[in-house]
């Protein structure tokens, strides 16, 4: 890589700055939506036309490596033409029209990027999917989305062929792997003989772009539709503010794809300030691999969920180098202040903490210039207006707990999702008085900062009549997990030999101690592990379900 500093001169910094700096303007509202927009042709063409003309730092668009050694890096001129060629492959060998809905399962390989951009080139509805779907939660998934084509691997391929009888929308599978298989198309093959010579379809700011499914944490995953603009467009402030992102930025983010954080940090954030998306296709999460990488790529940019944060510090990075790194962001669920602590001392770094949901954009974050309070979710950011509400969709006062929301009246934001799909209830529902309702309880501070409490699905109605809400600690070695005033608590190694009885009451002691006494759990239970979601949020529902089954 050439250092930005000698291919990047003053003149041509204003030239490159003003992609982000436009779509900016329109997420701070100085700027209208634009009737048409397209994030293949507006934003990633457009990279790649001042790329071509050196008015762009000479970074990559796409970084790639595996466990194997494999690089891939492609400039934004090598990724468009190649996203051009497989959205020739969907339309032509796959046979899908504008409209049409396409799901991706895929781990973190080129293709999924590839599958993504070209299907805004041509208006299909990408619906992507984690790696760890059974074939039931396929099924589930392709029954409920009505989707025409599934893309895979060698590794998920059987999965989808248990449920295809009962897959009657399906009209063609696609295989993203080396061999051929019996009734599916294979990707690498048609990608070599494909054109690259394809017209972007032109997509109206508001027209559908994407389905996810929501992570399921407390009920059936929900279908989410977001539109070209939300995504395409809704990262700018957060891109550039949150992630401190630039052309001369190489942002590595650990999610798996199908989770929406691999849209929002690996995709839409990085691509809108124009810097380099860097991937590693690694298969398990194993903290030396995330120290070894950091220390090995000029990565200047680090995303990962909180729980990866508090693996890494109870690794000890310390001895590690990380040269180019100066950045760190985390979000998805609650970050430790103590793994915030700990990994400002082992890297000399910070982590910015920001919050949101695959129904939105970034709602909250600390931000660029902002002081960072450990444990909040920092300020709104534009064009969401937050604020906290009670049941009936009234402001509460600062420092009062209610529920955090988003206002959408007279405006809803454009970067908001388009509705829960087949579902005008839930998408309703959604909504009360001014507000969108996020379903989670917090409170604002006096300088405006927004503190998580937790789910409003969570609160617990104890015999007093107090609301108290579920909350986990992390504290260095232990975690507790609260439900309906008993606590299902995982012993780390140390403790497993410790007097059961003893444990127990030192616990309800010590949280009498730390919070008002009526919240201290009254029943107990040691287990061995909690139940948690593929992004590993634990599912309280599923404590409590087992919980009322034995009443
Ligand atoms: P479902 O809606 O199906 O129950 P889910 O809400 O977990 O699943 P996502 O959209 O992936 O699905 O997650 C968004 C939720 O994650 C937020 O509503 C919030 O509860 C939680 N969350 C996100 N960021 C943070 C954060 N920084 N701190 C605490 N919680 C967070
Ligand atoms: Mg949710």
């Amino acid at each position: 890589l050439r250092s930005p500093s000698r291919t990047f001169h003053g003149n041509n910094r204003l030239l490159t700055f003003q992609i982000t700096s436009h779509y900016e303007s329109i997420n701070q509202g100085k700027k209208e939506l634009p009737e048409y927009f397209n994030f293949a042709s507006d934003v990633l063409d457009e990279w790649a036309r001042l790329e071509k003309v050196g008015r762009k730092p000479a970074n990559p668009a796409f970084w790639w490596v595996s466990d194997k050694g494999e690089e891939v890096k492609w400039s934004f001129e090598e990724f468009g033409s190649l996203s051009k060629k497989t959205a020739n492959v969907l339309s032509e060998a796959c046979g899908l029209r504008r409209g049409d809905r396409i799901v991706a399962i895929l781990p973190r390989v080129p293709e999924w990027w590839l599958l993504n951009v070209a299907c805004m080139r041509a208006g299909i509805v990408l619906i992507p999917g984690t790696s760890q779907l059974t074939a039931k939660d396929i099924l589930y998934r392709l029954q409920a989305s009505k989707a025409k084509c599934i893309v895979t691997n060698d590794t998920l391929a059987p999965a989808v062929e248990s449920v295809l009888s009962g897959s009657e929308f399906l009209k063609s599978k696609l295989i993203v792997g080396q061999g051929s298989r019996d009734g599916w198309l294979n990707f690498k093959e048609l990608l070599a003989v494909a054109s690259a010579d394809h017209q972007c379809v032109k997509t109206r700011s508001q027209d559908p772009m994407l389905i996810y499914f929501t992570s399921g944490t407390t009920g059936f995953p929900k279908m989410v539709l977001q539109s070209h603009s939300s995504y395409g467009i809704g990262f700018a402030v957060s891109g550039r503010y949150w992630m401190q992102l630039t052309p001369s930025d190489i942002m590595w983010n650990t999610s798996d794809t199908g989770w929406v954080k691999a849209a929002w940090s690996s995709l839409f954030a990085p691509w809108i300030c124009g810097s380099c998306v860097f991937v590693h296709n690694m298969p398990q999460f194993k903290p030396q691999v995330i120290a070894e990488t950091l220390s090995k790529y000029p990565i200047t940019t680090f995303c990962t969920a909180p729980t990866a944060f508090l693996m890494l510090v109870k690794h000890d990075v310390s001895s590690y180098k990380f040269p180019s790194l100066k950045h760190c962001v985390t979000g998805g669920e609650a970050l430790n202040p103590e793994v915030l602590a700990k990994w400002k001392i082992q890297t000399g770094v910070d982590i910015h903490e920001g919050y949101g949901q695959t129904e939105t954009v970034t709602i909250c974050a600390n931000m660029k210039g902002m002081k960072i309070k450990p444990g909040s979710l920092g300020k709104p950011v534009p064009p969401y207006d937050v604020q906290i509400v009670d049941e009936h969709g009234a402001v509460v006062p600062q420092g009062e707990e209610g529920t955090i929301a988003v206002r959408v009246k007279p405006t809803r934001p454009f970067c908001l999702f388009s509705e829960y799909l087949d579902n005008p209830e839930k998408t309703a529902a959604s909504v009360q008085g001014d507000f969108y309702l996020t379903g989670d309880r917090g409170f604002m501070d006096k300088e405006g900062y927004i503190w998580f409490v937790g789910r409003a699905d969570d609160i617990i109605n104890s015999r007093k009549g107090f609301g108290i809400l579920n909350f986990n600690f992390h504290f260095s070695q232990r975690m507790y997990s609260f439900i309906v005033v008993k606590a299902f608590i995982v012993l780390a190694p140390a403790f497993v030999s410790h007097d059961p009885e003893k444990l127990i009451h030192e616990l309800q002691q010590h949280v009498k101690k730390v919070t008002a006494p009526y919240k201290y759990p009254r029943k107990v239970e040691f287990v061995q592990e909690l139940p948690k979601t593929a992004t590993g949020k634990i599912q309280r529902k599923v404590l409590k379900n087992k919980e009322w089954a034995k009443v």
